[in-house]
């Protein structure tokens, strides 16, 4: 089964804190240890801090961490592999609740921040906007109004937006539009977009266009008011009237029926509060659903196509820890007159993760 075998395969593959250690390494310095501090090509591998290397030369310490959503963590590696990989690979992703049972997290806490930390990596920010032909539509989603036992009768009701690539079944090619009002055969739904609006209003439809699909592509939608009047796009609107949305809005309709079920399944109902990361994580899933297996790295915050730096550069705006200064319990070692500190001379707490000393404190 192709499941059981994906998970023998990534235990074997990332056994211990070793494995995952050198995994980023391998990912960080593909050509070998380079100091951002000076461009220096010898480091030490310290001891008394994990997978930290300190330059020879100015004697700066890099986390293998620094760049990637571990940053600063006093969890195992192993357990933010294990974690990536579950919410990535697993069809239907994984809640705070789940991750923790299935790794067996000392707290709720502990699982909640992971997964909103893996969950914030679930964004591209380069992704390219959605073209060709795109069907485009809303549905009223449940949410949970308070964290007592979700009961969908007394749920409230939230508008989502979404969009979806049609994309020709043999070529896999974003389809060419067709005139209008001429049906779209065989077919399969490419890349998807969805967000959470307050209303109807035609300014929050043509702020979601603008933001997620460029300019020229053909917008199949079911007529509303609200889509009309943006010059860029083509607007081809189809009949629903009396017969089923499904029917001339397949793929788009598919898809709220998968985030329907897949809220209520995981999640047990979406939280208005946290609504946007939970559709990037439907988003990044469903868009990835054809190589989920390769899909961990980039929730790790790995992506190979953008530097440590610039992935920085966007979590940082979100970390609450930025404005707060760095507490050190011991002061940081960098050169001595001997030489280079290598480890273990002091008594450091490091060796045992959960007594503070947190790797990744360095860049
Ligand atoms: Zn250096």
């Amino acid at each position: 089964m192709a499941v059981s075998h994906s998970l023998l395969a990534f235990q074997q593959r990332f056994p211990d804190e070793a494995h995952c250690a050198q995994f980023l390494l391998e990912r960080r310095w593909p050509d070998g240890f380079v100091c951002p501090g000076c461009g220096g090509n010898r480091g030490h591998l310290l001891r008394s801090r994990a997978y930290t290397y300190e330059c020879v030369a100015c004697g700066k310490q890099t986390s293998v961490t620094a760049g990637t959503v571990m940053h600063r963590t006093k969890l195992p590696l192993t357990v933010w592999f294990w974690a990536a990989h579950l919410m990535a690979t697993h069809s239907n992703g994984m809640s705070a609740q789940q991750l923790m049972g299935q790794l067996g997290l000392g707290s709720y806490k502990t699982a909640w921040l992971l997964a909103q930390k893996l969950r914030r990596s679930m964004v591209d920010p380069e992704r390219e906007p959605l073209k060709g032909v795109v069907e485009i539509d809303q549905s009223e989603m449940p949410f949970r109004a308070d964290e007592t036992f979700f009961e969908i009768t007394k749920s409230g009701k939230m508008l989502v937006i979404g969009a979806v690539e049609i994309v020709d079944h043999t070529t896999k090619k974003p389809q060419e539009p067709k005139r209008f009002g001429a049906k779209y055969l065989d077919t399969m739904s490419g890349r998807v977009r969805l967000a959470a609006i307050p209303s109807n209003e035609a300014t929050h439809i043509h702020a979601f266009i603008k933001a997620n699909i460029a300019p020229g592509t053909t917008l199949v939608s079911d007529g509303h008011a609200s889509y009309l009047g943006l010059a860029d796009y083509r607007h081809d609107p189809r009949v629903v009237g009396s017969m089923a949305g499904h029917v001339p809005l397949k793929w788009i309709h598919r898809v709220f029926a998968l985030l329907k079920r897949w809220s209520l399944g995981t999640y047990h109902g979406l939280r208005r509060q946290h609504i946007d990361s939970y559709l990037n994580e439907f988003v990044f899933r469903y868009n990835r659903r054809f190589y989920r297996h390769v899909s961990f790295e980039t929730v790790l915050g790995l992506a190979t196509r953008h530097g440590p730096v610039a992935y920085w550069d966007i979590i940082e705006r979100k970390n609450p820890r930025k404005a707060s200064p760095t507490i050190r319990r011991q002061p940081r070692h960098r050169k001595t007159a001997s030489g280079f500190r290598q480890d273990g001379a002091h008594t450091s707490n490091a060796a045992d993760p959960s007594l503070g000393d947190e790797p990744g404190t360095t860049e």
